[in-house]
């Protein structure tokens, strides 16, 4: 007798680029396509007739008989993807490098294959989109770093003025709710033109850089240090009265001015001014503190510079 050619539709099977097995209603494997061989490295014979959790013990075993229960008893598709459940089956894909992504990654669909108006078994297809998650990953990595630069200053690495008062407005909202205390402090270099014009502007550029990073590591962690414009710093303090905010503001005038900056063998010394204000009772907005700030900062370089001051009172 003349060995049966199989199908057309076997061929097809057989051959498709996505994993295809049919179970009953007791979870037993009724077919068993090529690709779930090659990635299982279990052979049709081995799972044909046995339950599924036989051969694969590790499945998730309460969801797995629910998904199917539910597809015979409503007779409709039920879909499970990557982002829900990465995978059903642990198979390795066939990626060199993928940062963090460990196994192949699938979508997997189960259709109700119905005959009259029963549903006899349920057929579940696996498709590897290992490839979709990689690019996903990238994109959300990419994201994170677009967004981490959209809030930093180009020249310093530290906040820039956008994000600086996106922030002072949560934490002036949060202030107004809650009460307690907040400050802000402005600071401003003192004749920093006669630097640029001494030295050069890249001279000056690495001044600014040096005086955001030292001041960077002296501000607590609760604190927001940005750039607000030229030579022009901006430390939001919450949880800080008037006062300690003062104290914040003379430890960062010596941060600046105890040391000169060295650039390539030029000692360039530096002072700056700073402007204290804090959050009242009857503030109206986070503008009004700004500008008391800059009021107190106006009145530290008319007094002589090198100081700090708050709402006119200076700091002996
Ligand atoms: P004051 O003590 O009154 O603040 O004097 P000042 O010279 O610092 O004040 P002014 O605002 O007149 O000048 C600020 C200078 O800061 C002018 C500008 O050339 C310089 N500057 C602003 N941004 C940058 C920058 O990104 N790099 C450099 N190198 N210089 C800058
Ligand atoms: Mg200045
Ligand atoms: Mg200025």
């Amino acid at each position: 007798m003349e060995p049966s050619m199989p199908s057309l539709s076997d061929l097809v099977v057989e051959r498709v680029g996505f994993g295809i097995f049919v179970l009953d209603r007791d979870l037993n494997v009724l077919m068993w396509n090529r690709f779930m061989q090659d990635h299982s490295g279990v052979a049709p014979a081995d799972v044909i007739g046995r339950c599924v959790f036989e051969r694969f013990p590790e499945l998730p075993r309460a969801w797995l008989a629910r998904k199917v229960e539910s597809v015979f008893q409503l007779g409709s598709f039920a879909f499970s993807s990557w982002e829900q459940r990465p995978w059903l089956f642990r198979f390795d894909h066939d990626r060199p490098i993928t940062g963090g992504v460990d196994y192949m990654q699938q979508d997997c669909t189960f259709m109700p294959l119905v005959q009259g108006r029963e549903v006899i078994a349920v057929c579940v297809t696996i498709s590897d989109v290992t490839h979709v998650s990689v690019m996903q990953r990238e994109r959300e990595d990419a994201v994170a770093k677009l967004r981490e630069y959209a809030d930093r200053d180009g020249l310093t690495g530290i906040a820039n003025r956008r994000y600086f008062e996106a922030r002072l407005a949560d934490e002036f909202a949060r202030w107004q709710r809650y009460g307690g205390e907040l400050s802000v402090l402005l600071f401003d270099l003192d004749h920093f033109k006669k630097i640029n014009d001494e030295f050069g502007h890249v001279t000056g550029d690495t001044v600014l850089r040096t005086m955001a990073q030292r001041v960077a590591q002296v501000v607590r962690k609760q604190d927001v240090f940005g750039r607000f414009g030229g030579e022009e710093f901006a430390l939001l303090l919450p949880c800080t009265p008037l006062g300690d905010a003062l104290r914040v503001a003379e430890k960062i005038r010596h941060t600046i001015s105890d040391a000169p900056v060295e650039v390539e063998g030029v000692l360039v010394s530096v002072t700056a001014s700073v402007g204290a204000a804090a959050a009242r009772p009857g503030a109206t907005g986070s503008e009004a503190m700004i500008n008391e700030a800059d009021a107190a900062l106006y009145s530290a370089k008319r007094e002589g510079r090198n100081r700090s001051v708050a709402r006119g009172e200076a700091m002996p």
